[in-house]
């Protein structure tokens, strides 16, 4: 019996991290126990001696060997494009100039969503609703600008939505990402209507003003905490993305914690950077090692209240072959009307955009009009063509990380690695470390392995303490 799934090996400070994402295992052992693995993996029927036993007994009891299969990894593959979400770009204008801005905005000619658009968009997703039988369809306001710059249009769409939903007996959600610099009536309004947004803080009042400054030069840190002191009076649900340059960097834990003594999001999302629009040329890049540190840190103060914080590439809970909607699932209509697969394309003079804009709406047919191949080509990038990632034990759950940031890094058309991957591996580990230690130091397993394993281990108590002279290398291999 040989091992029938994906397997990573980890250096761990002497020791060694055995993984099977796939299994929802974890274990650690030593270097004996991984050359047993290694032979076990190149051969099908490996000479096993007497000493061997316990360990293969305990490689099935934790569904390594065997043939139960994998879990099954979110795949758009064979899907056919009917999405029931759409996102709304709608204006390429912005009341702040944040240092690192992705979208350049306020340096890039104006352009906004007309009425129309928006609601031909909202339309398209609502019919796929009706064809697919379903009975809630999502309307997402997102950036490129800030989305409500763009007001009238914002609140007239999502209004019709929700009568096109009425009119069928379903339901339309809204969703928005925004800077949180809204006036009263707007802030009343979007907790009135929406379902949840994600607000951007950076975290202490002199991180936010020098790092996301009104279009003005004015600090913009109390009005944003105003805001969200607003949803929290009314209870309504946001979430916070911080974004951490190597000038907030040291400070991300008294950040942290200086939001959580104001406020109460449901969770808190925070990156690195990146090195896209402004943020290109500011030297301001934060080295990897010194993001994990802070952010550990500054997670511990989330936990100690509560709030989930965390960093979206490290995610050992889910299992998928992409990163996000952009491949080939994506719905999304810039200000003009283009559909893009991305949220960092929210136009046609984006960079990469002709792999990105895969479609628009016809005024004479009036429809919208996809390129199919363009949509095949962004569904066969998933994680298994990679060969950058082939061999990272993170590969299922950060699945290549960001699409669009990796054409970035990419040479001659193939990934060549990133800065972040070294902070995902590292968040990762920690995360399947965790895992472990919960479950007492030495092997995790997930859901209906619990109870085998329990046996196993019972066993091997009884076993080991028989013969607790005899089996020394034995034991030495399962610890
Ligand atoms: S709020 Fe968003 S769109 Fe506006 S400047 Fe900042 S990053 Fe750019
Ligand atoms: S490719 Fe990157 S920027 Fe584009 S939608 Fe996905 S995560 Fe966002
Ligand atoms: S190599 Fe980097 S991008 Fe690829 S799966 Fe690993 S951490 Fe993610």
């Amino acid at each position: 019996m040989n091992i029938r799934t994906e397997i990573f090996i980890v250096p761990l400070l002497g020791k060694f991290l055995v993984y099977a994402p796939l299994r929802r295992v974890a274990f650690i052992t030593d270097s004996a126990g991984t050359k047993f693995l290694e032979n076990l993996r190149r051969s099908e029927t490996p000479r096993l001696d007497r000493q061997h036993e316990p360990f293969m007994d305990f490689l099935r009891a934790i569904h390594v060997l065997g043939d139960e299969g994998d879990l099954p990894i979110s795949t758009f593959e064979n899907r056919t494009f009917k999405p029931t979400e759409v996102t709304l770009f709608l204006t390429s204008r912005c009341n702040l100039r944040c240092i690192y801005c992705y979208a350049l905005a306020g340096d890039r000619p104006a352009s906004e969503m007309s009425l129309i658009t928006a609601m031909r968009g909202i339309e398209y997703v609502w019919r796929n609703t009706i064809e697919k039988g379903k009975t809630e369809f999502t309307v997402g306001y997102h950036g490129g600008g800030e989305p409500t710059m763009n007001w009238e249009v914002l609140k007239e769409s999502f209004e019709y939505a929700k009568r096109l939903a009425r009119s069928t007996g379903m339901q339309a959600h809204g969703y928005m990402a925004t800077n949180g610099v809204l006036s009263y009536e707007k802030r009343q309004w979007i907790a009135n209507h929406f379902c949840g947004v994600n607000v951007s803080i950076d975290g202490l009042p002199d991180v936010q003003n020098i790092q996301r400054p009104m279009r003005s030069g004015r600090q913009s840190s109390d009005e944003v905490l105003e805001t969200v002191r607003f949803f929290d009076n009314v209870q309504f649900r946001y979430g916070i993305r911080m974004t951490v340059t190597a000038l907030s960097l040291e400070r991300l834990p008294q950040s942290v914690a200086y939001l959580l003594e104001s406020t109460r999001p449901t969770h808190i999302q925070v990156e690195p950077m990146y090195l896209l629009g402004r943020g290109k040329d500011i030297g301001m890049a934060v080295e990897p090692l010194a993001f994990v540190q802070a952010f550990m840190e500054a997670r511990s103060i989330a936990r100690q209240r509560n709030v989930d914080m965390f960093y979206s590439a490290a995610r050992m809970d889910v299992l998928t072959d992409h990163f996000c909607q952009s491949c080939g699932e994506g719905f999304n209509l810039t200000p003009q009307g283009f559909v893009s697969s991305c949220y960092e394309v929210p136009g046609p003079e984006f960079e990469f955009a002709d792999e990105f804009i895969f479609g628009r709406y016809n005024n004479d047919s009036r429809r919208f009009e996809f390129d199919e191949e363009k949509v095949i080509r962004l569904r066969d990038r998933s994680i298994e063509p990679i060969a950058w990632c082939d061999k990272c034990f993170c590969k299922w759950h950060c699945a290549g990380d960001c699409f669009y940031k990796k054409k970035h890094r990419s040479v001659e058309h193939d990934f060549a690695g990133d800065p972040r991957c070294e902070i995902t591996r590292l968040l990762t580990l920690q995360q399947i470390l965790e895992k472990i230690g919960q479950n007492g130091g030495k092997v995790w397993v997930e859901g209906y392995h619990t109870e085998a394993l329990r046996r196993i281990e019972a066993q091997y108590k009884m076993r080991d303490r028989r013969k607790s002279n005899e089996d020394q290398q034995t034991r030495r291999i399962i610890r």
